[in-house]
């Protein structure tokens, strides 16, 4: 299969599951996340974890499934807003409420949005029993404290299951990679949905392979989901080399890096490499400053995997935005994007070449972890490049030359190939090619690099 192929096939991945799924009520547990997973089987045999709501999961439980048929805010006939209109009207995880309510008590139930006027808020709150309503600002204008309101939130919270979709393409060792998405947010694409999409093409691309290491795929309910598969694997947790998050992939921008937790764990440099490869730049920032996600539980107290999260945020922008809010004395945060958590996260913000493109990226990374490897000396004394045709003469190029002599000095088994080219400011891929010729001649033995390595 050719890379275009690839590549132009990840797309139409994408954006079959991203058409498919956008416009649905996926909740934490709900129908509709259901609803989601089983779509994604049309590409990947997932299996299904299922949790009872109640169960522990470490300090946390698995909260109860929401439904919701109905809700509006009237004012006499007057229809102010409903749920008929645009399901994001209505707080997920809502209470049941029917009352007549004074303007002003209604409005400490209403949520705008703080961006953009006309946008549909998102707000949830899956573990305080609250109820709310999300109004564009013109909206909100239309309830005056003073007059009378009818409300009505026809929901209800029952216990069922939290489902979470699990996928392993098998490699060769015990080891495990992991990648993460959510697919809980409501109405939403780019928060969550297109990182899953981008995930089932990966998992494509890669499931005819036999790689070293098992990469096992994760769609789950944000944060939530992450906690209660790994408080139900916690013998999985020393196996788990890294986990990489990926979402906001369908926006028009690079893609940039938020590093893990310990700054050491070679992943962080894994990514960038392959970045920079692929679109000529590569940024990466601190641990929990771009997104908070599924990575920060993975990589959390107590569980310790490196985790990193990759996305297509302007996080450039966004910095400057927090520095003019810091000028003006503001304690805030600027959005990872201005339709974020809102109804205009939509299909229509996505840019399914760039989702393609983040496929053919994540499967670079995944070459560059399956090609690291630490290489062990078996030769003493200097090496007689000539004999192996290695020799390179100082007279044309004495940088190599020079570097070919160190590179003997980095053998000991405490380096990967990776950090020998990081060390000796070489591309990972030259050093490869000399190491392999090394192996070749019987002069270096190969060891793999265990989870655990970096951490
Ligand atoms: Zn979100």
């Amino acid at each position: 299969m050719t890379q275009a192929f690839d590549t132009i096939n990840s797309q139409q991945i994408a954006e079959d599951i991203v058409t498919q799924l956008a416009n649905s009520n996926r909740n934490l547990v709900s129908d509709e996340f259901e609803e989601g997973l089983d779509y994604l089987r049309k590409y990947l045999d997932l299996n299904i974890l299922r949790y009872k709501t109640g169960t522990p999961c470490w300090t946390w439980n698995v909260p109860r499934k929401w439904r919701i048929r109905d809700a509006y805010i009237k004012q006499g006939n007057k229809e102010i807003v409903s749920f008929k209109e645009h399901p994001l009207h209505v707080m997920s995880y809502s209470i049941p409420v029917e009352s007549k309510i004074k303007g002003e008590e209604l409005l400490k139930h209403v949520f705008v949005h703080n961006h953009i006027p006309e946008a549909i808020p998102y707000e949830f709150s899956f573990y305080k029993p609250r109820w709310g309503f999300c109004l564009t600002h013109a909206q909100k204008k239309e309830i005056r404290p003073g007059e009378n309101y009818e409300v009505r939130i026809d929901s209800e919270l029952v216990d069922d299951h939290l489902s979470i979709g699990e996928y392993t393409v098998r490699g060769t060792s015990d080891e495990h990679i992991f990648f993460l998405s959510h697919i809980d947010h409501p109405y939403q694409v780019n928060d969550g949905l297109i990182g899953a999409a981008v995930h089932v093409a990966l998992a494509k691309r890669l499931e005819n392979e036999r790689p070293y290491y098992n990469y096992t795929f994760l769609f789950v309910s944000e944060t939530i989901g992450s906690i209660t598969y790994l408080s139900h694997h916690e013998d999985l947790i020393p196996k788990i080399r890294y986990a990489v998050f990926v979402e906001m992939v369908g926006l028009d921008n690079p893609l940039v890096l938020q590093r893990s937790y310990k700054e050491q764990a070679l992943i962080n440099q894994y990514a960038l490499y392959a970045m920079k490869k692929r679109q000529g730049e590569s940024r990466g920032y601190p641990f929990l400053t771009v997104a908070g996600n599924d990575e920060k539980i993975f990589d959390s107290p107590g569980v310790g995997i490196p985790a990193i999260s990759i996305t297509r945020i302007d996080q450039e922008k966004r910095l400057r935005e927090n520095r003019e809010f810091q000028v003006r004395g503001e304690y805030r945060s600027a959005p990872p994007y201005p339709e974020y958590h809102s109804h205009l996260d939509n299909v229509q913000l996505v840019n399914y070449p760039k989702a393609g493109e983040t496929v053919d990226y994540l499967y670079d990374l995944v070459r560059v972890l399956e090609e690291d490897f630490i290489p062990v000396r078996k030769f003493k004394g200097p090496i007689f490049l000539s004999k192996y045709d290695l020799w390179i003469d100082w007279r044309t190029d004495l940088e190599m030359s020079e570097k070919m002599l160190w590179l003997m000095y980095l053998l000991e088994g405490k380096l990967t190939a990776f950090q020998v080219a990081q060390e000796l400011n070489m591309d990972f891929q030259k050093v490869l090619d000399i190491l392999n010729r090394l192996h070749e001649e019987g002069l270096i033995e190969k060891r793999k690099i265990h989870a655990g390595f970096d951490r």
